[in-house]
């Protein structure tokens, strides 16, 4: 069959082209009647840009509609599947949240209006501060940071800032190698020297290694918690002892935290501060480059360190901005992203204190696809996981697949990779996170796929090795795509 009489319903298989290979001289979207056209009269010819410059694809208005659809059903998403991508907690959002925080009054707000016309904003952002704090049982927060690791970047400025008004030179942070792989790239960006700690066999710290490691350079120990493993560090509130005893802080990633919100309780494991993915846990979807935003918690005197400025409430119960005391300064202009705030407040008030099943279903979930699993796929380690299940390559390397095999296989039956060759320390990794918003029977149908590409590795079929074969890419040459990007249509017509 000729590719390019394939059916355009299959919008898996159809190959659209970029709008310039649509693009015809002289076709236009758009014409008014003659007698309104003439703008050139209107307008100093001085700045008019000469047509011929723009290098803009001349299409009819159905072109653009068509090329458009057709991109959006490319687009994998939650609303279409299962999204199995370890770490990042692609859940469905339910829309109430969207409708909440699409509301005119709100969508017409702006953040840096007097604070006399912005009370309902501030009361938004500050309940947002307030329930999280509640949740996560800390004594502040900030909303300012646009995602996750721009909220590692804040709790590492913070650190610092505390470290300096102690008059104390300390300039290293241990990081384990469980680790989510921007914790070492923050304290890089941050000025601190990072020093791994190795997790042990079981894929939960060595309390004595990190003993060993404390000297008065550690600032303080970052760690994911739960762990890329998706495994709960069951030693945090003794690592914390250890660490304040030194004089370090527990700096908690806890961009998972859907697997443990409504549970647990920061300060009890001894965590100074910790970072939130809003676009995670509470309700954004994400996935497609959208706006994210993280919410820093801190407890003790950690709060005087908060980015500037923080909502507050005055005795008279309304609402202001605030600057706190040893402010490390602003993390961004204005507030945050505050529309996801409204998205995460709603999220929290519409699950009320039943948001501990939020978590419970996260870790059957996770659990469920890991035990139909576990006879045909590796796993990482023996303890019990929380939101996510990690597998090795160990049960089909030697028969001359790999972990980008499968990943790739499971395109052809409908489904989105899961992350893999992370984390680092799992040979061939498939990290799969089947969050809390699936189906029993989906997390089957799921499972039951991945069975089936076991299946045809043990019995040799070659035909993986060329996967996907039902997608309009194919296999695509990873290394030369990285090495060799050519990201210009015209330098790509030109041959440059
Ligand atoms: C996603 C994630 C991050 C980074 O969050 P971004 O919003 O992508 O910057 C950090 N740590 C962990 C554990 C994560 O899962």
């Amino acid at each position: 069959m000729d590719p390019s009489l394939q059916s355009t319903r299959d919008s898996q298989i159809y190959n659209e082209g970029l709008i310039f290979e649509r693009s015809m001289a002289g076709r236009v979207a758009f014409s008014l009647p003659d007698d309104d056209r003439d703008l050139s009269t209107s307008i100093d010819s001085s700045l008019i840009r000469p047509a011929d410059d723009l290098h803009l694809p001349e299409v009819g208005e159905l072109d653009v509609i068509r090329h458009f659809t057709r991109l959006s059903t490319w687009n994998y998403n939650i609303d279409m599947n299962l999204y199995p991508l370890g770490s990042c907690t692609m859940k469905y959002n339910p829309r109430i949240n969207e409708e909440i925080a699409a509301l005119p009054g709100f969508t017409s707000i702006h953040p840096d209006l007097p604070e006399k016309y912005n009370q309902p904003l501030l009361e938004v952002l500050y309940k947002t501060q307030d329930l999280l704090c509640k949740l996560t049982d800390m004594d502040g927060a900030t909303l300012q940071p646009a995602a996750g690791a721009h909220g590692e970047l804040a709790g590492l400025y913070m650190i610092y800032a505390a470290m300096e008004k102690r008059g104390e030179k300390r300039d290293t942070i241990l990081i384990p190698d469980s680790a989510h792989g921007t914790n070492p790239a923050s304290c890089t960006l941050a000025g601190f020297k990072v020093k791994q700690v190795k997790s042990r066999e079981d894929g939960l710290l060595d309390v004595e290694d990190i003993r060993a490691s404390l000297d008065s350079s550690i600032a303080g120990l970052m760690i994911t918690n739960p762990s890329t493993l998706g495994i709960f560090e069951q030693n945090i509130r003794v690592i914390a002892d250890m660490l304040h005893e030194n004089g370090s802080l527990l700096y908690m990633d806890g961009a998972n935290y859907n697997a443990i919100i409504g549970n647990t309780s920061l300060k009890e494991m001894g965590v100074d501060i910790s970072h939130l993915n809003l676009h995670k846990t509470f309700s954004t979807p994400h996935g497609g480059g959208g706006p994210g935003a993280a919410a820093v918690v801190v407890s003790g005197e950690m709060v005087d360190f908060l980015p500037d400025p923080v909502v507050d409430r005055r005795d008279d119960g309304s609402f202001c901005w605030k600057r706190p005391e040893h402010t490390i300064g602003r993390m961004k202009a204005g507030p945050g992203h505050s529309g996801i705030a409204l998205r995460a407040l709603s999220y929290m008030l519409t699950w009320g204190n039943q948001i501990h099943e939020v978590a419970e279903h996260s870790v059957l979930n996770a659990n469920l696809v890991r035990h139909l699993l576990k006879d045909d796929y590796q796993i990482a380690s023996d303890q019990d996981t929380m939101h996510e299940a990690v597998f090795s390559d160990a049960s089909f390397k030697k028969s001359g697949f790999t972990t980008l095999d499968v990943a790739k296989s499971l395109i052809d039956y409908g489904y989105h990779p899961p992350t893999v060759f992370f984390p680092l320390n799992v040979s061939g990794a498939m990290m799969i996170e089947p969050t809390e918003t699936e189906s029993p029977e989906r997390i089957r149908h799921f499972t039951q796929v991945m069975k089936d590409i076991k299946k045809r590795m043990d019995a040799g079929d070659q035909t993986l090795k060329d996967s996907p074969v039902r997608a309009f890419a194919t296999r695509v040459d990873e290394v030369r795509a990285a090495r060799n990007p050519v990201l210009n249509h015209f330098k790509r017509e030109s041959g440059k």
